[in-house]
């Protein structure tokens, strides 16, 4: 994935994938829950140009919107990955608008996100092999999953 090169996350966004997890965890995996304890609104939503999930600024509030019928685990992952977006990508309110390079920064930034929330740990696995054979998520995020693995050492 070309996108993965290069990608690196903040201090404070490894925090926050973690706090999200724990939050996850407190109400035991339940994701409507999940979102409106953080003050999103949840929709499982029919949505266009390939993608699993989008974000809606609203003027009373963010909604999350997820493709129906995903995996439990790619659904945890879409989540987290908007939330990225709004907590870390979004005080430029145009930024679907910046140049490609920068939206290719901040999409690799989501998904490694989302892999930190879905797999706080890799510590039950014995290669990265097993990983991708066994994590049960798209490639891809498996895939950065273990850049960030390379890349900050846990
Ligand atoms: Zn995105």
């Amino acid at each position: 994935m070309e996108a993965a090169k290069g990608v690196g996350v903040t201090r404070e966004m490894i925090e926050k994938a973690l706090a999200l997890r724990a939050s996850l965890d407190e109400v035991r995996g339940d994701v409507f829950d999940w979102c409106s304890g953080m003050g999103y609104e949840l929709r499982h939503a029919r949505i266009k140009f390939g993608a699993k999930s989008v974000l809606l600024k609203t003027l009373f509030g963010t909604i999350i919107g997820v493709k129906r019928g995903l995996p439990y685990k790619e659904e945890i992952a879409s989540i987290a990955h908007e939330i990225c977006h709004d907590e870390f990508h979004s005080s430029c309110i145009a930024y679907r608008e910046l140049k490609r390079v920068m939206i290719e920064r901040e999409e690799g930034q989501a998904e490694m996100f989302a892999s930190l929330v879905v797999f706080p740990s890799l510590t039950e696995y014995e290669t990265a092999d097993e990983f991708i054979r066994t994590c049960g998520v798209s490639h891809t995020l498996a895939e950065m999953r273990l850049k960030f693995f390379e890349k900050y050492g846990w």
